[in-house]
């Protein structure tokens, strides 16, 4: 299923992600050189949101192609197994993805954390419920 394509820039997702902090890297969307100030950046912040991270997963990932806005609790299922450690590395967090924002933000606590992990806003429990604290 992989092009040589995909392989090219898993290749260079992966390089970005095992430099250190402080260390310069590249995109693996744009190309753009960054300093990375936190060690699961993996993307570069001079474009606007998300867009280098979506270009990524969506070369990637096949199934998440032109679905961009959408995702379906199924896959967002599997995205949330496949990447838990890929949580986002906030002291007392709990460190499991409940899930995805339709922009593609990782949903933490009850929280929408960005690519750097940084906390974007709080994302809307159904009143007294929580739909993502399903597990015990
Ligand atoms: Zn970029």
């Amino acid at each position: 299923m992989s092009s040589k394509g995909q392989q090219k820039v898993k290749l260079a997702y992966q390089t970005a992600k095992d430099k250190k902090v402080g260390e310069t890297a590249n995109c693996p969307s744009c190309g753009t050189e960054f300093v990375k100030s936190n060690y699961q950046q993996a993307f570069c912040k001079s474009k606007v949101g998300t867009i280098c991270k979506d270009k990524y997963w969506n070369r990637v990932t096949p199934t998440k192609r032109n679905n961009t806005t959408r995702i379906s609790p199924a896959s967002a299922m599997y995205m949330a197994n496949r990447i838990d450690l890929d949580a986002p590395n906030i002291v007392g967090g709990s460190g499991k993805i409940s899930g995805y924002t339709s922009e593609g933000y990782r949903i933490m606590d009850g929280v929408a954390y960005d690519e750097f992990d940084e906390p974007v806003y709080n994302v809307d429990m159904d009143d007294d419920r929580h739909p993502f604290d399903l597990e015990d």
